[in-house]
């Protein structure tokens, strides 16, 4: 039997209580079929980067998950828990209940516009690598080199991490 792959998922909500969402989110990520969740980054508040102005602020979080799902299939099943949280797709970039993106998986490369791998903004957002850097600081971004070297560029700008009992800002 294959070991499992490791993939790791960004959790970003901003609409509808967004700490419940996120834990709902992990909650539902470690559910899915032949996948478990094996860690769990702090939350980070972060200001809305793009959309409409005056959005809430975001929640962000990632995820890392062991998975004998082939990529397509995760993403299918990232997309029907987005859905089940009550996500409808309006303006691009606009407030959201729950997005989820497959940012890694293993160290696969693709460039398909239904499922890009890495994820195409992964490495210059830093509501995704620093909570990324907090479960896998040792991360090598395929085809982009270490995600240290990337953290050092992408100050956290707008962005205060979550105290984890309280979720009250740090
Ligand atoms: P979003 O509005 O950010 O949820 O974008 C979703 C769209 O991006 C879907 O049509 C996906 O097929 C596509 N997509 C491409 N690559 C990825 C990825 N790595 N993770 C999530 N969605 C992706």
């Amino acid at each position: 039997m294959q070991p499992p792959a490791r993939a790791y998922i960004g959790i970003g909500s901003n609409l509808d209580h967004p700490v419940d969402q996120v834990r709902r989110a992990f909650a539902a990520l470690n559910a899915i079929p032949a996948s478990r969740c094996v860690a769990q980054s702090p939350l980070y508040r972060t200001a809305a980067v793009g959309g409409p102005p005056n959005q809430p602020d975001y929640l962000n979080a990632v995820a890392a998950l062991e998975t004998a799902l082939a990529p397509e299939d995760l993403l299918t099943a990232l997309q029907a828990i987005e859905t089940a949280q009550g996500r409808v797709r309006t303006v691009p970039w606009g407030p959201r209940t729950l997005d989820l993106d497959l940012l890694l998986y293993d160290q696969i490369t693709r460039a398909d516009p239904e499922l890009t791998l890495p994820h195409p903004w992964l490495h210059q957002r830093a509501f995704v690598l620093y909570p990324l850097h907090d479960i896998a600081p040792m991360l090598m971004i395929p085809g982009r080199g270490p995600l240290t070297q990337w953290l050092a560029q992408c100050p956290p700008l707008n962005m205060a991490r979550l105290d984890s009992q309280t979720h009250a800002l740090r």
